[in-house]
C-alpha cells in the first residue's frame, strides 16, 4: 500500500500509520518533516507517494514569478508567487494556485476561459503547488488565494481539503485569515464554504467574488454564469455569508474600458452591496490574446475607483504585477493547450 502524502492532513496521515508500518509518532514526525523541509525520512521509502508534477516552466517577472507544472496527459498546473508590501510595510508572499486545469465558466474576459475545462485537481495536486513555491522555489508563503485556473466550487471538496492541509500548524500553518477563495459566486458553492467556515478554526477564511458588473444586463455579457444565477441570487448567498466578527468580503472588479465602468456604473455597484461588510478590489482588466477590449487608461480607473469611494465603497486599486508574463488576473493557461482545443 502506497498512499498520496500531499493529500493528507497530519491526523489523516497518522490514521493510516498502522498500514504502512509506522508507529503513529512516526508517522507524525515524518509528515511535518516532509512538510517542513521538504525531504521525506527513510523509513517512508515505497510507503508514500508524492505527486509526480515537476516544475516545467518558471517565467519571473519582476518580482512576481509564474511557475507551470506538469501533470499526466500533458496537461499542467499554473501558480504565480507574488510578493506584496502590506499595510505595515511588511513584505508578505502570496500565492495564487490552480484547482482545475482549464475552467467551465467561460468568463468572456478570461484567458483561462478559452481552455475549457480539462481537469479537476487532486488535494495533493493542488498542495503540491505549494510544495513546489515552498520547496523548489525557497519562498516562505505568507497567504494564499483561489484565484489561478479554475472555479474553486466547481471543485469544491477538494479545494476544502487542500485547504485544511495548507492550514495544518505542523505543516504550512498559513492562517486561515490569509487564505481567499475567489469565486463567480454561485450560490450553492458559496453555501458550502459558509458551512465549512463554520467548522472550528476555519472562522477567518475569506470569501472573494468575483463580481464585474453593476447590473444583470453587464454582467450577462461577459459572464455566463450570470444567466443560471442572476444577481439576485448572488445577493442572497452573500448575505447568508456567516458576517459577525469575520473579515469583509472581497468584491472583485476587473474594470473593462466600454463595458463595466460607464458613469453611474459604481454608484449601482454599491448600492448592490449595500448593507454588506465588503472591500472592493478594482482590478484594470489585463487584455487577453485577440481581446475585444483595451486596458483602461490610468484616468479611467481613477474616475470608477472616486465615484465607488463617493458611493461609500470602501475601494482598493489592485496593481497589476507580471502583466508582461500573463500572470495577472484571468491570464493564466498554457497558449499550447489552447491552441489544441481550437485546432482539435
Ligand atoms: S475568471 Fe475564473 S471563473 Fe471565470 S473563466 Fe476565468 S478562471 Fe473561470
Amino acid at each position: 500500500m502506497s498512499v498520496g502524502i500531499l493529500g493528507l492532513t497530519e491526523s489523516q496521515f497518522v490514521a493510516q500509520a498502522k498500514h504502512l508500518d509506522l508507529t503513529p509518532a512516526a508517522a507524525a514526525r515524518g509528515w511535518r518533516q516532509l512538510f517542513r523541509e521538504g525531504t521525506l525520512p527513510a523509513a517512508f521509502e515505497g510507503k508514500v507517494q508524492l505527486p509526480s508534477m515537476p516544475i516545467l516552466r518558471r517565467e519571473p517577472d519582476g518580482a512576481t514569478l509564474k511557475f507551470a507544472q506538469q501533470l499526466e496527459g500533458g496537461l499542467e498546473t499554473e501558480s504565480v508567487i507574488l510578493p506584496q508590501r502590506g499595510r505595515t510595510g511588511r513584505i508578505r508572499t502570496s500565492l495564487c494556485v490552480s484547482s482545475q486545469v482549464g475552467c467551465a465558466m467561460g468568463c468572456r474576459f478570461c484567458e483561462t476561459a478559452t481552455l475549457g475545462r480539462r481537469k479537476q485537481l487532486t488535494p495533493d495536486q493542488i498542495v503540491g503547488q505549494w510544495f513546489a513555491a515552498r520547496h523548489s522555489e525557497q519562498q516562505t508563503i505568507t497567504n494564499i488565494v483561489f484565484m489561478g485556473m479554475g472555479e474553486p466550487t466547481d471543485n469544491i471538496e477538494a479545494v476544502l481539503q487542500a485547504i485544511r492541509i495548507l492550514t495544518e500548524h505542523g505543516g504550512p500553518a498559513i492562517a486561515p485569515s490569509r487564505i481567499s477563495v475567489s469565486t463567480v459566486g454561485r450560490a450553492q458553492g458559496i453555501e458550502r464554504l459558509a458551512e465549512f467556515a463554520n467548522e472550528r478554526g476555519f472562522r477567518q477564511l475569506r470569501l472573494a467574488i468575483s463580481l464585474n458588473a453593476p447590473n444583470d444586463e453587464v454582467r450577462q455579457s461577459i459572464m455566463p454564469v450570470n444567466r443560471a444565477e442572476p444577481l439576485a441570487e448572488l445577493r442572497v448567498a452573500m448575505d447568508a455569508w456567516p458576517a459577525g466578527d469575520r473579515l469583509p468580503i472581497l468584491v472583485e472588479y476587473v474594470l473593462i474600458p466600454g463595458v463595466n465602468n460607464a458613469p453611474g456604473h459604481a454608484s449601482e455597484v454599491a448600492k448592490f452591496l449595500a448593507g454588506l461588510s465588503v472591500n472592493l478590489n478594482v482590478i484594470p482588466y489585463n487584455p487577453i490574446r485577440d481581446s475585444p477590449w483595451p486596458a483602461p487608461t490610468e484616468s479611467e480607473v481613477i474616475a470608477f475607483c472616486d465615484e465607488a469611494r463617493t458611493a461609500g465603497l470602501r475601494t482598493k486599486r489592485r496593481r497589476t504585477m507580471g502583466r508582461d508574463a500573463m500572470a495577472a488576473c484571468g491570464q493564466l493557461g498554457n497558449p499550447k493547450l489552447k491552441r489544441e482545443r481550437k485546432h482539435g
